[in-house]
């Protein structure tokens, strides 16, 4: 049996051999409608400019600047140019070519003046203010230049990446694979939410669906293994049957110093898998190696610890597996509002509602922070980090606030003012 070891495990440490130990994930060509969340494997160069041509950002006319310089002036139109088409004529000196916008720009104009500023007369039009060169013309390249790096190996395809790729006729961008993570549950307690009622002991299973939750908001494909008693020879065979089916294994429970956890008494026997204290509240247990070749992570059983966790361990090391080169949530800093104590010798993520209001930002305790109070976990979008060393808070006291959720916060009246 691994003895747990004696001296708690600083959380960077933990956080450091995690994402040491893994390995990316295979690279994919995979279609551009599949990649949203996915992390580019190869830097990504603009095979042409963007926009491919010079075209109008206006619907107007496209004039001679210098041919407009002393408006008002009447100028004949030659023709009118929609989006999609080009221009059959040049823009002669003296004549106005009508454009709409997103139309390639006629030989001999190099202006557009917008519509609200002429007046249409039959077969001309009338220019009511000059315009200087380059006025409402999108330059070829303005936005990306044919052979520039516009993406980099290494980031999270966000909506407009997808819009860059798309434009630049990057269909099957080279990224890595969408991670498949198993979860389950384990205890002889917990059992399945549509249990209608509880026998007396038993409680209804929050951690695979806040394992889901959390999983799918990141963007990872959930396969669900359900709940395994504290039977070491059931968890060991739905260990493995988890590991055969996903990238990756988490379960939670059964890492503490209990007499039946059983995680523990499933890896007693095999090395693959370590059992850790990390300094560090909640989430102190935690059981890190492999199982069956991948990647398993043991997290704690309390529903509070399970989010933590995720947040600091699963949530990195995946992204690290996808090849991401940022893997940490954003931090601010603001001022807690409530006075609190915690251990010094452990980092303690406060569950607190931060918000922001005149400049700065503030946190307040969201409820009880015990590691069982989902409540309190519920009404949080932020962690407030007790470091290493502090073990007394004093109301006011500015700490950085981990954003692990950043929803919508302004309503309708709030957010609709002059
Ligand atoms: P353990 O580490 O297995 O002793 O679990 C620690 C605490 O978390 C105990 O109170 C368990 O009942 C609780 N717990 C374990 N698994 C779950 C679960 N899936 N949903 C809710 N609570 C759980
Ligand atoms: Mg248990």
């Amino acid at each position: 049996m691994t003895a747990p070891h004696d001296a708690m495990r600083p959380l960077p440490d933990m956080q450091a051999e995690i994402l040491d130990s893994m390995s990316p994930l295979p690279v994919r060509r995979i279609g551009i409608r599949e990649v949203l969340g996915l992390v580019l494997a190869t830097d990504v160069s603009a095979p042409h400019d963007l926009p491919p041509f010079p075209n109008s950002a206006m619907d107007g006319y496209a004039v001679r600047a210098i041919d407009v310089a002393q408006a008002p002036v009447e100028l004949p139109v030659l023709e009118s140019v929609a989006a999609g088409e080009v221009a059959a004529s040049t823009v002669q000196p003296g004549t106005a070519i009508q454009i709409m916008t997103g139309a390639p720009m006629p030989e001999g104009a190099d202006a557009v003046v917008k519509v609200e500023d002429t007046e249409s007369i039959d077969g001309a039009v009338r220019i009511l203010a000059g315009v200087p060169v380059g006025e409402a013309v999108r330059p070829a390249g303005g936005d990306v230049t044919a052979g520039t790096t516009v993406l980099t190996a290494g980031t999270r395809l966000g909506p407009a990446d997808l819009g860059v790729l798309s434009s630049l006729g990057i269909a099957w961008p080279d990224v890595r694979k969408r991670p498949v993570v198993g979860i389950l549950s384990t205890g002889d307690e917990v059992v399945p939410p549509e249990t209608k009622t509880l026998a007396p002991g038993k409680i209804r299973d929050a951690n695979r669906f806040l394992l889901r939750g959390v999983l799918e908001e990141f963007g990872a494909v959930v396969v669900d293994f359900g709940i395994a008693s504290d039977d070491p020879n059931e968890l060991r065979r739905a260990l493995a049957h988890a590991a055969q089916e996903s990238d990756v294994v988490v379960s939670s429970g059964g890492v503490s110093m209990g007499e039946y956890d059983v995680v523990k008494l499933v890896f007693a026997d095999v090395g693959d898998v370590q059992f850790y204290r990390v300094a560090m509240q909640p989430a102190k247990p935690l059981g890190f190696g492999t199982v069956g070749g991948k990647p398993f992570f043991g997290l704690p059983g309390n529903p509070v610890s399970v989010v933590v966790a995720f947040e600091q361990f699963l949530r990195p090391a995946l992204l690290a597996m996808m090849g991401a080169h940022r893997l940490f949530r954003p931090r601010v800093v603001g001022a807690l509002a409530d006075a609190v104590r915690t251990d010094p010798a452990k980092a303690v993520f406060l569950r607190t509602e931060a918000s922001y209001h005149e400049g700065a930002w503030s946190a307040r305790l969201s409820g009880g922070q015990s590691s069982n109070v989902l409540s309190a976990l519920a009404a949080a979008n932020a962690f407030a980090v007790v470091p290493v060393g502090v073990g007394a808070v004093e109301a006011g006291t500015d700490l950085e606030l981990e954003m692990f959720r950043w929803p919508e916060t302004r309503t309708r009246t709030e957010a609709l003012v002059d």
